[in-house]
């Protein structure tokens, strides 16, 4: 089993609920979901952060904000709005080291709250 949770479940060793699969990119649902729809969405290839993954394959990148704004279509939150996020490093609060986007919509996301 791959040693990074995320390569391992994108090879599938790790059960997840996927909500979009690709060639190269997978989006499955956050287990700890903080608003309605919380899904993440990475690269099926191991990159540690989105500057990265931005440094490494600029296309890569691409195709995951592609399909993190697709995940938002069929969770039917692209016209309400939604919100994408990178946590990088451990001061964002980056818990895996495997590039990943939160997707983020459902309920009121202003910010500050209030
Ligand atoms: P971050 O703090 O940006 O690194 O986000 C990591 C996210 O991964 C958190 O929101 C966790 O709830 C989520 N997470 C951790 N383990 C799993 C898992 N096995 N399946 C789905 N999501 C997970
Ligand atoms: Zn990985």
């Amino acid at each position: 089993m791959p040693e990074c949770l995320f390569c391992a479940i994108a090879a599938e060793t790790v059960p997840a609920t996927r909500v979009l699969d690709t060639a190269r990119v997978l989006a499955f649902r956050d287990i700890d979901p903080q608003a309605p729809t919380h899904v993440l969405v990475i690269p099926k290839e191991h990159h540690p952060d989105v500057a990265a993954l931005a440094a490494a394959d600029a296309g890569l990148l691409h195709e995951v904000i592609t399909q993190a704004h697709q995940v938002a279509v069929a969770e039917g939150v692209s016209e309400e709005g939604y919100r994408v996020v990178f946590n990088t490093g451990p001061q964002a609060g980056q818990a895996v080291p495997h590039v990943h986007a939160h997707v983020l919509g459902g309920r009121s996301l202003t910010w500050p709250p209030g």
